[in-house]
This record gives C-alpha cells, sequence and structure tokens, in this order.
C-alpha cells in the first residue's frame, strides 16, 4: 500500500547503471531484462526479470492479475518462471500471487515476519478495498537479511527494511547495480507506516542502514510509482534524505 505517490505504469528515468532498452518500462540490466508489470487496484509494480541465455524468470511481487501479464512475455522470450520473490506481504503485492504459483509451480520466498499476511491473508481484511479477496499462497523459502540467492546469472543480496511492513525485504543486484524496494522507498517519497507492523523510526534507519548505504548511482525500482536512484533520494527525498 503506497503513500499517495504518483503512479505513472511503465515510466521510468533513471540515470543508474541500468539502460532503457527502449521499449516502454523494460529495462536491459548486465543481460537481464527488467519488464516493469503495474497491476492490480492500486497499480503496484511487479517486476518480471528474464533472462533469454539462461531461459530463466523471476517474479518480483504478484498483484491482481499479473498473470495475464507474464504469461505473454515467458512465451516470447522462452523462459520458464522458477521463483516469485515477495517485497512484503501486503495484499496489494500478493493478490496474483496464487495463480501465479499455480500456472508456473514458482517457488515462492518471503520474509517469516510476514507469514500470517501471506498465508493467512484474512488477518488483512479490514485493509482490503471492498469486493477485493486474497488467496492464501504457501512460502517455500523464508528470507533474511544478509541472504544471498542465485538468480539469472547474478547473486542478489537480500536485505531486510522493515517499518513499511515488518517482513519488508530489499531485493540488490550489486552487478548490475539495481535495487527492487518495495514499499520501502518510492521516488520522492516511502512507504506509508501507519498500518498493522508499521513503524516510522524503523524505516528511517531500514533506509538509512539498508538502502542509503548503497552506491549512489544504485536504480532503486519501488513497489509503486517511477523509478529512481539512491543518490537522487539521498538528496531529495522529503521524508528522509541524508
Ligand atoms: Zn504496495
Ligand atoms: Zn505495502
Amino acid at each position: 500500500m503506497a503513500k499517495g505517490v504518483s503512479v505513472s505504469p511503465g515510466a521510468a528515468k533513471v540515470k543508474g547503471n541500468f539502460r532503457r532498452c527502449g521499449c516502454g518500462g523494460n529495462f536491459s540490466l548486465c543481460g537481464v531484462n527488467v519488464h516493469v508489470l503495474p497491476a492490480g487496484p492500486i497499480q503496484t509494480n511487479a517486476y518480471l526479470l528474464t533472462s533469454r541465455p539462461a531461459g530463466g524468470a523471476v517474479l518480483i511481487d504478484a498483484p491482481e492479475g499479473v498473470w495475464a501479464k507474464v504469461d505473454p512475455v515467458l512465451r516470447a522470450e522462452g523462459c520458464r518462471l522458477t521463483g516469485l520473490w515477495l517485497t512484503h506481504g501486503h495484499w496489494d503485492h500478493t493478490q496474483g500471487a496464487a495463480e501465479v504459483v499455480r500456472r508456473t509451480g514458482a517457488e515462492v520466498s518471503a520474509h517469516r515476519a510476514d507469514r500470517p499476511l501471506i498465508e493467512t491473508p484474512e488477518v488483512m481484511k479490514s485493509f482490503l478495498m471492498p469486493g477485493l479477496t486474497v488467496e492464501a499462497v504457501r512460502v517455500d523459502r523464508w528470507l533474511d537479511d544478509g541472504d544471498t540467492v542465485d538468480a539469472l546469472g547474478e547473486t542478489v543480496q537480500v536485505r531486510h527494511v522493515p517499518g513499511h511492513c515488518p517482513g519488508s525485504l530489499m531485493f540488490y543486484f550489486p552487478q548490475a547495480g539495481a535495487a527492487f524496494s518495495g514499499d520501502a522507498l518510492f521516488r520522492g517519497g516511502i512507504g506509508r507506516t501507519d498500518l498493522p507492523g508499521g513503524d516510522f523510526d524503523q524505516l528511517e534507519r531500514s533506509i538509512r542502514s539498508r538502502i542509503y548505504t548503497l552506491p549512489d548511482t544504485t536504480a532503486v525500482f519501488p513497489g509503486h510509482g517511477e523509478a529512481t536512484t539512491v543518490g537522487d533520494e539521498k538528496k531529495g527525498n522529503p521524508y528522509v534524505c541524508a
């Protein structure tokens, strides 16, 4: 759930190591293609990472209906989805997860602190928009700060960035200079901290110690809205500036 961020689907202006590949909302980084696929009732960014040489793919977050956007990309690129990485357990990031798992058998990874949200989503009932439902999904692999995950020819660093949600994770690709921040940090914003388990001081600490310590050129791909860089947010973020 985002904090009043402006959402422009698929758009991005990034100065980091990323290079736009010219097809609205797609990026290329060290041989991995990044497809920005906003979906669901509040336009949550799902990121589909594909590697044609490896024939593999990983999906970061699964908003409602995301499978309809993921499937054609997998077919076009001849890639098989093996992993679904959840940045946190809020419904707008998990609503499409069960369908993705049914279709692909992808292994689901998340932080243990969000287990109740992901595996018993009825606990979020009072925060759901009217008429929405969320299906439970089983997590196969619990990740924590300092873990690494080998995927698509990269060694990805896992960083725990709680404060918006207790189990918020960020996935950092050091070779490519890119980080997927979920709802911890947005372009010009931060995640809301008024939901259960939210804590502003903790979020500020997470951002300062786990995100702003990355190189300034690191591209940041958030859970809502446009991409940014660590350097731009350190300078200009009105909530947490360095
Ligand atoms: Zn969200
Ligand atoms: Zn959220």
